[in-house]
Order: C-alpha cells, then structure tokens, then sequence
C-alpha cells in the first residue's frame, strides 16, 4: 500500500478517486486517479521537472506560496514512476 502516488506525490488519502485505475478497471494505490487512468498515464510525456512545476503551479492556485510548494515537490524527482529506464 503507498502512501503517496508515485508520480506526483499526492497523498492518497487526498485523492478523491481513492487511486488509479488498470486498464482492466481494477485499482491501483501505485497512482493517484490524476496521474493515471484506464492503464495510462495522463500526461505520458511529462518528465519529473515537469510534473514538479505543474504541481507547484497548482499549490500555488489555492494559495500556497511558491516556496513551500517546493517543498512539498521536491521529493518528485525520487518517486518510482521517474526512475523506469
Ligand atoms: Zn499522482
């Protein structure tokens, strides 16, 4: 069981689709219901500094300053979906 998706690093227990889902509909707790659905990740083109800014960026539309937004993404870049070959 993760505690956080290993994409994006969203704690699981804040996602609202309680995880994502396999191409078969089963679910996953690998990835949040943002990061991947129906077997798929949502933005497969994204690198790790990629994702880190869109999560600052979104942190930052509910009001969080861009520095502690950094903090909270700064372990992205070691989460298991960045590290496949
Ligand atoms: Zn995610």
């Amino acid at each position: 069981m993760n505690k956080f998706c290993q994409s994006c690093g969203m704690p699981m227990k804040s996602d609202p689709g309680h995880g994502g889902t396999e191409a078969d509909g089963s679910k996953t707790d690998e990835y949040c219901s943002y990061c991947y659905v129906n077997g798929a990740f949502m933005q497969p083109e994204m690198t790790a500094q990629e994702m880190q800014a869109f999560c600052i960026e979104k942190m930052k539309e509910q009001g969080m300053p861009k520095f502690v937004g950094w903090l909270f993404t700064r372990s992205i870049p070691k989460l298991r979906r960045w590290h496949t070959a």
